[in-house]
C-alpha cells in the first residue's frame, strides 16, 4: 500500500514547523545570553527575567512543572486535510487556558480528532500526544498550530512535547450485557440501535479513537425503489427490478435469498433512517455503477463533506437517546470467547494502554467492515490488486472480523471479489475529490490520455476499472460541464481546482492543453458525444451509453484525472437470512451475528454503487433483531 502523499507532505510541514519553533527558541536563548554578557545592569536584569520567564522548569519526573507564558491570545494556522486549521490559544501566566479552532475538517473524523487532542492538551497542559489514528492530517495540523501559539507565548514546545501527561491510561473493560456489537460503523449502529430500542443493554467496542469507521467516509447514497420519489419523475422501479439488477449485476454470485431480503427491505431502510433523523434529497439519482435512478442522496444542506458521517451522527444520537448503549473507543477485539460450542463474549486489548477487554454477552454482532486497507490480504485473493494500488477507505478497514469469525468456525465466501473503483484520486486514492462528484453518470464523459472515449460511462464499476487498466498510463480523465452545477458549489470547485484535483477551462482546447491531451482529438470526441446526445443514441462507442444526459457544451469545463482504487470488498463471513454467522455448509454458529461489509453473499461479484448503505441498514437491523431474539 502506498503512503498517502498528503500525509507525507503534512508530516514534512509539521517537522518544518517544529524545527522553526526550535530555531526560534535557540535564537531567543542566544539573544538572552548575549544580552546577559554585553548589556547594562538593567538590561541584564531584564534578560535574566526574560530567560527565567520563558523557560520551563523541568521537574524530577521529566514533566514540565510550572510553565511560564506571556499571557494573552495567540493565533496560528496549519494545513489540514480539507484546508486551513486556524487555532487561537489563550494563555494565562502559567497555563494554556482556552483553545478555539476554526476548520473544515471532516465530520466525525478530523473534527473528532481535533476535539480529542484539544481536551487532552487542556486537561494535561502537555503536548505529548500522538496523532489520532485515522485522522492524522487533521491531528498534525492542529498540533502544529497549537505548538506555534505556545512558541509565540514564550513556552518551551520541546519540553511540552516530552512532558508527562498525567492522564490515566485507558482502563480495562469488564462488562456484562445482552448484546455486544464489535465496530461502530453504519452496520454496527443500525444493529445497536435496534437492540437498544427493544430494551436490551448494548456494549459497542471500537478499535479506533474515533467512532464511525469507513461509514464516516462514505458518500451515503442508499439505493431503494421508492415510488414516492420515483413516480413523479416517471422512473419505473420495483423490488423485483432492484433484485434482478443486484443479482445479475453481481454476476449471479450473491446468495439469492440475501439479495431478495436486500431488495424487499430497501425502502423500509429509507423510512427507518428518516425516522432516526436523516433527511434525503427529494429526487433520486444514479450513483456511479448504480445502474438505476434509485440512489437516495443525503440532503445537500445536511451532507457536509461526506453524507455517511451524517448516518453515523443520527444513529449515535438515537443510541444515546435509549440510554442503553455503552460505546468504548480504543477497544480492539482480538478473540471471540466460546463455551461449549457457543459464543459467550469477546476479549481484546485497549491499544493505547494495553489494558484488557472482557465483555460477556448473550449475543455478539460482528460489524467490523471490509479489508480494502489490507492490500496484502486483498492481493491474496484478487490478482488485479497490487501493493501500490491506493485505497479510498479509512485505515480501519483491515478485515479483522474475518479472522475473528474463522476462529469459531465461520465460513468465508466470495473472498476473491474486490471492488476496484474507477474514480480514484491519484493524490490520495479517495473517490470524492473531483468536480462533478455530486453529479450522476449521465453527466460524465470519460476519455483516455489520447482524448478518446473508451467505455460507456454508465457501465459497472469493475468493467470501467478494468478498461482504465488497458488505457495508456492506466488512467483516464473525467469531464463535466457546468449544466448541472449549482452556484453554491463555487467555493468547493475553486478549492478542488486550486489543489490540482480538477482542471478548469472555458473551452475544450484550453482544457486539453492543461491536461496534456491532444486538443484536436478531444474536440472531435466532445463534438461526437454531443451529436449522440442530440440523436438520443450513443454510436460513438460500442456498446454505447444508455443513460445519456445533456450535451457537454456549457462552459466552464472541468477535467479530473482518475485511476483505479481499492474501494470495497464483496467477500466476507457467511451469514444466514437472519444475519447469523454460519459455517461454509450453512450451520449457524450459536449467539454470533454479523452485518455490513464484513459479510459475504449480499453483493455477489460486483456491488452496485449505493448498495452498501442499503446493506448496512437492512442487515444491521436484521442482525440487531436476531441478537435481541437470541438474548
Ligand atoms: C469514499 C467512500 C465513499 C463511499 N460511498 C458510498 C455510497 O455513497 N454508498 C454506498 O452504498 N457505499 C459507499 N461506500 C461504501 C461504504 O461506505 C462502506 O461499505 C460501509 O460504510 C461499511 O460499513 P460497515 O459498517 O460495514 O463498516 P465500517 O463503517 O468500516 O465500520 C467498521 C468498524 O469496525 C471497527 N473495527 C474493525 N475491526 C475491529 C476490531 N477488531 N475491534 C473493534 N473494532 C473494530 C473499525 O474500526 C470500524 O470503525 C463508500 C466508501 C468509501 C470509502
Amino acid at each position: 500500500m502506498i503512503q498517502n502523499p498528503n500525509e507525507i507532505a503534512a508530516r514534512q510541514r509539521m517537522e518544518e514547523a517544529m524545527s522553526r519553533i526550535e530555531a526560534n527558541v535557540r535564537t531567543r536563548l542566544q539573544m538572552n545570553r548575549r544580552q546577559f554578557v554585553c548589556g547594562s545592569a538593567a538590561t541584564m536584569a531584564l534578560a535574566m527575567l526574560g530567560l527565567a520567564g520563558c523557560s520551563p522548569k523541568a521537574d524530577a519526573n521529566g514533566g514540565v512543572g510550572s510553565q511560564a507564558y506571556k499571557a494573552g491570545t495567540y493565533e496560528a494556522s496549519a494545513e489540514g486535510r480539507n484546508g486551513a486549521v486556524n487555532v487561537k490559544v489563550t494563555f494565562t501566566d502559567d497555563a494554556i487556558d482556552a483553545i478555539d479552532v476554526e476548520h473544515e475538517e471532516s465530520r466525525n473524523i478530523g473534527d473528532a480528532a481535533i476535539d480529542i487532542l484539544k481536551d487532552k492538551y487542556l486537561q494535561s497542559q502537555s503536548l505529548n500526544f500522538d496523532t489520532v489514528t485515522g485522522a492524522s492530517l487533521s491531528s498534525m495540523a492542529f498540533a502544529t498550530a497549537v505548538a506555534e501559539c505556545v512558541d509565540q507565548a514564550g513556552g518551551d514546545v520541546k519540553a511540552l512535547k516530552k512532558a508527562d501527561t498525567g492522564i490515566e491510561p485507558a482502563a480495562a473493560i469488564d462488562e456484562d450485557c445482552d448484546v455486544c456489537v464489535v465496530g461502530s460503523g453504519g452496520a454496527a449502529f443500525a444493529a445497536a440501535v435496534t437492540a437498544a430500542e427493544a430494551g436490551k443493554t448494548v456494549v459497542m467496542l471500537e478499535k479506533m479513537d474515533i467512532y464511525g469507521g469507513n461509514t464516516n467516509a462514505g458518500e451515503g447514497t442508499l439505493n431503494a425503489p421508492d415510488p414516492e420519489r420515483q413516480e413523479p419523475l416517471g422512473i419505473e422501479d420495483s423490488p423485483d427490478l432492484f433484485y434482478q439488477q443486484t443479482f445479475e449485476g453481481g454476476d449471479e454470485l450473491g446468495d439469492p435469498a440475501l439479495v431478495r431480503i436486500l431488495a424487499d427491505n430497501a425502502l423500509d431502510a429509507v423510512h427507518w433512517m428518516e425516522d432516526h433523523g436523516l433527511v434525503y434529497e427529494k429526487e433520486p439519482f444514479t450513483a456511479i455503477g448504480g445502474l438505476w435512478q434509485r440512489g437516495h442522496a443525503v440532503e445537500v444542506e445536511k451532507k457536509g463533506e461526506q453524507g455517511g458521517s451524517y448516518y453515523v451522527s443520527c444513529l449515535k444520537d438515537s443510541a444515546d437517546k435509549t440510554g442503553k448503549v455503552t460505546l468504548y473507543t480504543d477497544a480492539k477485539v482480538e478473540q471471540l470467547v466460546e463455551e461449549g460450542g457457543k459464543v459467550t463474549g469477546v476479549a481484546g486489548t485497549r491499544p493505547s494502554s494495553g489494558a484488557s477487554i472482557a465483555v460477556r454477552a448473550k449475543s455478539v454482532v460482528l460489524a467490523t467492515g471490509g479489508y480494502s486497507r489490507n492490500a496484502e490480504l486483498a492481493m491474496e485473493y484478487d490478482k488485479r490488486v497490487t501493493k501500490d494500488m491506493p485505497s479510498s477507505n479509512v485505515c480501519s478497514s483491515t478485515g479483522d472480523g474475518l479472522g475473528l469469525g474463522e476462529g469459531v468456525g465461520a465460513g468465508l465466501r466470495n473472498m476473491e471479489l474486490v471492488q476496484i473503483h474507477p474514480l480514484g484520486d491519484p493524490q490520495n486514492g479517495g473517490v470524492a475529490t473531483f468536480v462533478g462528484n455530486w453529479l450522476g453518470v449521465e453527466d460524465y464523459v470519460m476519455v483516455n490520455d489520447e482524448g478518446k472515449r473508451f467505455i460507456r460511462e454508465d457501465e459497472r464499476r469493475d468493467t470501467i476499472a478494468d478498461a482504465i487498466l488497458e488505457q495508456p498510463n492506466d488512467e483516464m480523465w473525467l469531464l463535466v460541464d457546468s449544466t448541472d452545477i449549482a452556484a453554491d458549489r463555487a467555493d468547493q470547485i475553486a478549492e478542488l481546482v486550486e489543489k490540482g484535483h480538477s482542471f478548469k477551462a472555458d473551452d475544450i482546447e484550453d482544457l486539453a492543453n492543461q491536461i496534456g491531451v491532444p486538443a484536436d482529438a478531444l474536440a472531435e470526441t466532445v463534438e461526437g458525444y454531443n451529436a449522440c446526445v442530440k440523436a438520443g443514441v450513443d454510436t460513438q462507442i460500442a456498446p454505447g451509453k444508455e443513460l445519456l444526459g445533456t450535451e457537454l457544451s456549457d462552459p466552464a469545463y472541468y477535467a479530473s484525472k482518475r485511476i483505479p482504487t481499492i474501494h470495497y470488498t464483496m467477500g466476507g463471513l457467511c451469514i444466514t437470512t437472519d444475519a447469523q454467522v454460519c459455517t461454509e455448509a450453512g450451520e449457524p454458529i450459536p449467539n454470533l451475528f454479523a452485518c455490513g461489509e464484513v459479510t459475504g453473499g449480499v453483493q455477489g461479484g460486483n456491488r452496485l454503487g449505493g448498495n452498501s448503505f442499503t446493506d448496512l441498514i437492512v442487515f444491521g437491523r436484521i442482525a440487531g433483531a436476531s441478537a435481541v431474539a437470541n438474548a
